[in-house]
């Protein structure tokens, strides 16, 4: 009889352990519906590139963990969608094919992304969408967070949005589409920034820079 009901403890304690650690996945962040219409993995020419800067961002401290989230998401322009690292990566060095996905299409309307890819494409897709949208020259868009360059915004004379919003939301993209014009570095009020380019190089070295700069404003300060 005492081992039945040690056996119902221990079943009960091993199933909230299973979803506390489901609760703590990025996946609970994610603000879109996703249709995937093949698994089919992305095999663009410029996938290396992506990774290099990947790898590149992560090593310089722009796509840290923060609250068990890892932030920070990539993407280049191809055909009619986008390539982008996909949601919870636990962090961006040496990453798969797999771990990136093709965005074909967003329907704005059911708040939907059709894609193609293994898993689902990063919390923040709303905003590569709408800024490709927006900016037809924009190639390129790399989304970081780091508070060095954060804080130092309006010293550096970077357009900074004006109110917050929760990451991953439209209402996040939509501040962001107000202060985007051509500019090709933006901040996010207490979030992280966007650099984006006509190559990956621009979007990755505009960062890298900015980087540069606001940590020297730090030492000299
Ligand atoms: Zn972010």
């Amino acid at each position: 009889m005492h081992f039945v009901a040690l056996y119902i403890v221990v079943t009960v304690l091993v199933a909230m352990k299973i979803t506390a650690l489901n609760g703590n996945m990025q996946e609970g962040k994610i603000k879109f519906n996703t249709v995937f219409f093949s698994d089919k993995v992305p095999t663009d020419s410029k996938l290396e590139e992506l990774k290099q800067w990947c790898k590149v961002f992560q090593k310089n401290g722009l796509t840290p963990e923060v609250e068990g989230n890892y932030t920070g998401n990539l993407s280049f322009r191809a055909g009619q969608g986008f390539v982008i690292t996909a949601s919870a990566l636990k962090d961006k060095e040496n990453l798969a094919d797999d771990c990136f996905v093709f965005v074909k299409e967003y329907d704005p309307k059911t708040n939907t992304f059709y894609v193609e890819g293994k898993k689902k494409p990063s919390s923040e897709s709303i905003m590569h969408q709408m800024i490709y949208d927006a900016n037809k020259q924009a190639q390129a868009i790399f989304h970081g967070h780091i508070d060095v360059i954060v804080q130092n915004a309006e010293k550096l004379g970077l357009p900074l949005t004006g109110k917050e919003f929760a990451s991953g939301t439209i209402g996040l993209a939509k501040e962001v589409l107000k202060i985007l014009g051509d500019n090709k570095m933006i901040v996010l009020k207490n979030h992280g920034f966007v650099s984006l380019g006509k190559i990956m190089n621009e979007a990755g070295e505009l960062a890298l820079a900015t980087l540069r700069d606001s940590e020297h404003l730090n030492i000299t300060k």
